[in-house]
C-alpha cells in the first residue's frame, strides 16, 4: 500500500473522527481553528506529552494508548471543574503504520465523543513516537477549583479508588506480585493503569462546592502536597479510610496503603470541602467519593492509623511518628 501523504492522513483519520460542535466556527483545514466561548467564562487550558519508552510502553495496544492520551487531559479539566470543549493533538510519528493510527484514533475517539470534546487542529510531524494534546474547556472564573483554596477545618475527599493503577504498573514490569491476585484481578488494574477514568462530570459538580481540587497523577501523598503548599495549610489522614478496589482490598494492608498513598496515575480527585457543604457532598454525590481526612494548620501530612497512633511523613514516605 502506497505510504499516505501527511494531508491525507490527517484527512483520513482525524478530520471527522469527534462529534462536531456548534461553537467550532473552523476546525480541522485551515491555519487554525476558530472557536466561541460562551458569555461569563473563560477557557481553562492544559497540554501533556507522552514519549514512547518513558510514558508507555512501545508494545502498549494503540487504542489505550489513545484513549490514555486524552484522558489525562480530561483530567486535569476536571480537577479545575471545567466543561470539556476542544482539544489540539500534535503526533509525531516514526513511521506511517495506518493498523496503530486506526486503533489510535479510535480509543481517541472513544473518550472523546463520551465527553463531547472536539478535535480542533493539530501537527503531524516524523520523529519518535510522541503524543502531546492540549485540552480546553469552559469554566466560570470564579468557580474555578484552584489548588489555592484548602482551608483549615476541609474534609479531604477522593473520588473513586487509590493505588490500582501504580499496583498495575508495578505487575507490569515484574517488579511485584502478589497470591491473592488473581486473572481478574489482573485485568481489572491494567485496565485501570491503561484507560483510567477521568472524573469529569464529579469535578463539574465540586465547583459548587469544593474549596480546592488536583488530580491524583503522581499519588496522593505528592499532589494533596501541592494543595498544602498552595493553600499553606497541612492535613491529617485516616489511613483506615483510604478506598481501596475489591482487588487491592486483597492485598495486605501496608502494600495496599503504600500503593495508594504514593503510586501515581490513578486519575481520581482529590478535593476539599468547608463544613457547611458536607452533605451535598456524602449525600449529592454521584458515583464513589471517600473522606479520607482533615485539612489542618500543621504543616505536611500527618496520619492516624488503626492504632489511633499519629505517623508523620518524612520524605515521599512516611514513618511511625518517633514519640
Ligand atoms: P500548517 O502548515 O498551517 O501548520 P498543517 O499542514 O500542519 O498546517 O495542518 C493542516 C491542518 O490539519 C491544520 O488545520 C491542522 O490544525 C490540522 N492538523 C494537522 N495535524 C493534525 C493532527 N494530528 N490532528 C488534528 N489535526 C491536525
Ligand atoms: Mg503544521
Amino acid at each position: 500500500m502506497a505510504v499516505l501523504s501527511e494531508f491525507s492522513l490527517i484527512q483520513r483519520y482525524f478530520e471527522q473522527l469527534t462529534t462536531q460542535r456548534e461553537d467550532v466556527l473552523l476546525g480541522i483545514g485551515d491555519d487554525c481553528a476558530l472557536l466561541q466561548c460562551p458569555a461569563d467564562h473563560v477557557i481553562a487550558v492544559s497540554i501533556d506529552t507522552l514519549v514512547e519508552n518513558i510514558h508507555f510502553f512501545a508494545d502498549v495496544d494503540p487504542e489505550h494508548l489513545g484513549y490514555k492520551s486524552l484522558a489525562v487531559g480530561l483530567s486535569d479539566l476536571a480537577a479545575m471543574g471545567a466543561k470539556p470543549a476542544w482539544f489540539t493533538l500534535a503526533l509525531t510519528l516514526p513511521e506511517v503504520n495506518e493498523d496503530w493510527l486506526n486503533g489510535f484514533s479510535q480509543g481517541l475517539a472513544k473518550l472523546a465523543n463520551k465527553h463531547n470534546i472536539q478535535l480542533v487542529g493539530g501537527d503531524t510531524t516524523r520523529g519518535p513516537l510522541t503524543i502531546s494534546i492540549q485540552v480546553h474547556g469552559f469554566v466560570q472564573p470564579e468557580k474555578a477549583l484552584r489548588r489555592s483554596g484548602a482551608q483549615i477545618g476541609d474534609m479531604v475527599y477522593v473520588t473513586g479508588t487509590l493505588g490500582d493503577a501504580g499496583a498495575a504498573l508495578q505487575l507490569q514490569l515484574r517488579e511485584w506480585d502478589h497470591a491473592a491476585l488473581n486473572v481478574e484481578d489482573k485485568t481489572y488494574l491494567s485496565q485501570r493503569l491503561d484507560q483510567p477514568t477521568p472524573r469529569v462530570e464529579s469535578g463539574q459538580y465540586l465547583t459548587d462546592f469544593a474549596s480546592s481540587a488536583i488530580d491524583i497523577s503522581d499519588g496522593l501523598l505528592a499532589d494533596l502536597g501541592h494543595i498544602l503548599d498552595k493553600s499553606s495549610v497541612g492535613a491529617r489522614l485516616d489511613l483506615t479510610k483510604l478506598p481501596l478496589s475489591f482487588s487491592m482490598s486483597k492485598v495486605d494492608r501496608k502494600t495496599a496503603e503504600r500503593f495508594a498513598l504514593q503510586s501515581g496515575d490513578d486519575y481520581e480527585l482529590c478535593f476539599t470541602v468547608p463544613p457547611q457543604y458536607f452533605a451535598e457532598i456524602e449525600q449529592g454525590f454521584e458515583g464513589q467519593c471517600t473522606r479520607i481526612g482533615v485539612i489542618t494548620s500543621d504543616e505536611g501530612i500527618y496520619f492516624i492509623d488503626d492504632n489511633d497512633a499519629l505517623i508523620a511523613l518524612k520524605g515521599t514516605g512516611y514513618e511511625h511518628f518517633p514519640s
